[in-house]
């Protein structure tokens, strides 16, 4: 039975195959190796939305309109910002003979959204994705009338039940192409040293905010980052935090685990600080995996192996005044590397692709675990 079903697929891919050879022959140009101009500060724009044209699912979500289906099962009145985004992603995949494309039209929606991202501040790329995310979400939300947050008691409940609970809660009011793509569940534990009574605390995100690790020899790796992030916390003194057991201010200990990786995990390395985001830059070189980053010892679930495997990244270069950003992506089509500096976009090696300019990084999940493909790859 199971090799009948991976025949039939076998030949469902022969044929998807067929159809798409000719559709590349058609489109030639269809390549995303387009440009966008800078309009004036707006080199962080211009490298997140390579980052997001880039990733292959988003894009072929726009390439296919799949937003309008969305939208007009939803009646939005409002999906200008999508509508923008939808439309630089298709010029860039679709403009002929271009070098570049202007992303104006893109921009004033932005402006509309959040005046903040356009004047000439020094931005923050991972905030304007952020920004952009959750935009992009809210106006292709499936659902329209979000239910009332019934507060449920799932305290009795084992931890895995109670995560899938608290993400079937999200779900029900939080469910896009977005989310479908971007977003994971975060768990973090807490341990009460009075009493040694734990308790959990499930969060979706949509990226990871990672600090950077430091050490006096020897080079830094993202997974010493990701020790450094999911490390057990001592909450003392002004942080103590209430213990429902024992009824009182306790010291605690805290540690996060990934409960639901993403299909799409944003990794933000924190290289400047929280309370002042210009006043200083780390520029610490991170050593990153460009193929089979092994996450397992970041679950909440020992026996789950989520890999990933970079396609794109988003770098800062410069100090914390004053910076320049680019994009490095991995086009899906050739599984080459390219550099996106706003209008210019040139090939390069990807053993250039590892800087200390390095500043998020889009990671792709190479083993879904839900992906009903998943025993009969070719
Ligand atoms: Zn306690």
């Amino acid at each position: 039975h199971f090799w009948a079903s991976c025949r039939a697929k076998r030949q469902i891919f022969a044929l998807s195959f067929i159809s798409n050879v000719s559709f590349c022959e058609q489109n030639k140009s269809l390549q995303g190796l387009v440009g966008l101009r800078n309009l004036g500060n707006t080199c962080f724009m211009n490298s997140i939305l390579q980052c997001l044209s880039n990733t292959s699912e988003l894009r072929d979500y726009c390439l296919r309109n799949g937003h309008l289906t969305d939208l007009n099962n939803n009646c939005r009145t409002n999906t200008a910002l999508m509508d923008e985004f939808a439309k630089l992603t298709q010029r860039l995949w679709t403009s002929v003979n271009t070098d570049s494309v202007s992303p104006s039209e893109f921009r004033n929606q932005v402006q509309r959204c959040a005046p903040k991202f356009v004047g000439c501040n020094q931005q923050d790329a991972q905030e304007f994705l952020r920004f952009l995310l959750d935009g992009l979400h809210n106006e292709v939300n499936r659902v329209t009338i979000r239910p009332k947050v019934s507060v449920e008691d799932f305290d009795h409940l084992l931890d895995d039940e109670k995560g899938r609970r608290m993400w079937n809660m999200y779900l029900a009011r939080e469910d896009s192409k977005i989310v479908d793509l971007f977003v994971g569940q975060l768990k973090s534990s807490l341990t009460c040293t009075a009493c040694g009574f734990r308790s959990t605390v499930f969060d979706p995100f949509w990226d990871l905010s990672i600090p950077i690790a430091q050490k006096s020899t020897g080079e830094v790796t993202l997974k010493d980052c990701l020790r450094l992030f999911t490390k057990e916390d001592v909450l003392d003194g002004e942080e103590r935090p209430t213990c429902t057991k024992c009824k009182g201010r306790r010291k605690c200990t805290k540690r996060f685990s990934i409960q639901k990786f993403p299909q799409i995990l944003v990794l933000h390395l924190k290289r400047f600080s929280d309370s002042n985001i210009w006043a200083s830059k780390l520029s610490t070189y991170v050593n990153f995996p460009l193929k089979d980053l092994d996450l397992w010892e970041f679950s909440s679930e020992p026996s789950e192996r989520p890999v990933y495997n970079l396609y794109a990244v988003s770098n800062h270069t410069g100090n914390a005044l004053g910076g320049h950003y680019t994009a490095y992506c991995k086009n899906s089509a050739q599984g080459e590397w390219y550099s996106y500096n706003d209008s210019r976009v040139s090939p390069m090696s990807s053993s250039q692709v590892r800087s200390s300019n390095a500043y998020v990084l889009f990671y792709e999940l190479a083993t879904p675990s839900h992906s009903k493909y998943q025993t009969c790859r070719l």
